[in-house]
């Protein structure tokens, strides 16, 4: 039995490494700034992933990824209580974002290590740890063990080739994952709690690939004409953007005086979960047409983006006007994608200024600015955003590891200040 996962393990390696050698990274890399090839976004065929259980060590000690979000494709027992679990991607040529997502439990209870390795990629997300599935915390760094360091600071090559995790495990699954889990039901919830204040209405606006429901939100009951559209997680793994988001949301749906006069002069409209077939299949970063959604902004391919095309050009045909575009999105640090005031001219300024009024209210931590001056083809919501609705827009990303009470400090202090500079 033993032989025969490693051999099926080996064989998986093989044949990842023969698929992945002649991709074209550049275009896999390309993260929506600059000059950039259009990459069709034709559909392309998505390796489903095995659902179920693994029960090994003479069935005592078990692991699973039947659950929403959940990515682990293949384990080896290693004997001495040392797994070995490998980690594969939807399809490729795809941008190094190696989610997992899985749990384990045993009926003896005892210390195991679990080794992360991935195909085609490093260790990018530090693990987090739950014992319900709800709450998450960092895996103490005493039974974190990176393996094969990287070189330099930043970026995917800097990342450890593999790492080693040691944990107490017993009868109650324990979760192990890339980041907090963010699945579509879960996002449901918050929509729906969200929903029974008087002002907020939620509806569908497409279905996914998968036939899941592209929800969404509108915020304010005033019958103005003039709105801001929020759109986050078209990347799955990118759940420290979607916990910027909501905090974002939260404060504009608030008590304050600020908030409610808001309400009145603008709609806010927001897509939560653009990807929901990515997320809830845990998938690294495409949709379940194996497309990066934010390179499809200009041929529209895929259900999920076309879905809010539709939206807005239904809103504009209504008479809306839209003051606003952000979308949410996670990568190494915190960072701004505007775009430069030498295409936007006037009218795009109020996005520096909004950086700059977020930036002095959190001089703590500097957020870097990269402004692109390349609209064209969109590709990107940001770019569509502008050019088809004429939106000041932005990409606002926040980083892997940035702390979450800093995160939801920053979700709100960019809804706050954003509020102010649309009311003047
Ligand atoms: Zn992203």
């Amino acid at each position: 039995m033993k032989l025969a996962l490693r051999l099926i393990l080996l064989i998986t390696f093989l044949l990842t490494y023969y698929s992945c050698k002649n991709t074209k990274k550049t275009v896999a890399g390309y993260q929506g700034q600059g000059p950039s090839p259009i990459v069709s976004t034709k559909s392309k065929p998505v390796q489903k992933q095995w659902k179920g259980v693994w029960a090994l060590t003479d069935s005592t000690t078990f692991f699973s990824n039947d659950f929403e979000g959940g990515r682990l494709n293949g384990i080896v027992d290693d004997g001495n209580n040392h797994y070995t679990i490998l980690i594969t991607a939807e399809n490729t040529p795809i941008n190094v974002s190696p989610w997992y997502a899985f749990k384990a439990w045993t009926t003896s209870p005892r210390r195991v290590t679990i080794k992360l390795t991935y195909q085609d990629s490093r260790s990018r997300y530090y693990p987090k740890i739950s014992s319900d599935g709800l709450h998450f915390k960092v895996l103490d760094s005493l039974n974190y063990k990176p393996i094969n360091l990287g070189e330099g600071e930043f970026g995917i090559n800097a990342a450890p080739e593999f790492a080693e995790i040691t944990l107490a495990i017993d009868e109650n699954p324990t979760w192990i994952t890339a980041q907090e889990l963010y699945g579509s039901t879960r996002v449901k919830q918050w929509i729906d709690s969200l929903s029974t204040l008087q002002f907020i209405k939620n509806y569908e606006i497409g279905k996914s690939k998968e036939g899941r429901p592209l929800h969404l939100l509108e915020i304010g009951n005033s019958d103005t004409k003039k709105g801001i559209m929020i759109i986050s997680r078209q990347h799955p793994p990118e759940v420290t953007g979607f916990l910027a988001m909501k905090s974002f949301i939260e404060t504009v749906c608030g008590t304050t005086k600020e908030a409610i006069a808001f309400r009145e002069k603008y709609k806010v409209f927001v897509s939560p979960l653009m990807n929901p077939d990515g997320v809830d299949n845990g998938h690294w970063r495409h949709n379940m047409g194996g497309i990066d959604l934010n390179r499809d902004w200009e041929e529209f391919n895929q259900p999920e983006t076309s879905g809010v095309r539709d939206f807005l050009t239904t809103k504009n045909k209504e008479g809306f006007e839209f003051d606003f575009g952000i979308d949410f999105h996670s990568t190494w640090d915190d960072i701004y994608y505007p775009i430069d005031t030498v295409v936007t001219k006037e009218k795009g300024k109020i996005v520096f200024d909004w950086i700059e009024n977020i930036s002095q209210r959190l001089a703590s931590k500097k957020t870097n600015i990269s402004a692109s001056t390349k609209i064209d083809p969109t590709m990107v919501s940001r770019n569509y955003f502008y050019v088809n609705h004429d939106m000041p827009a932005i990409v606002f990303e926040l980083g892997d590891n940035t702390p979450r009470p800093f995160l939801k400090l920053k979700g709100r202090v960019a809804a706050e200040e954003l509020m102010k500079l649309l009311m003047e």
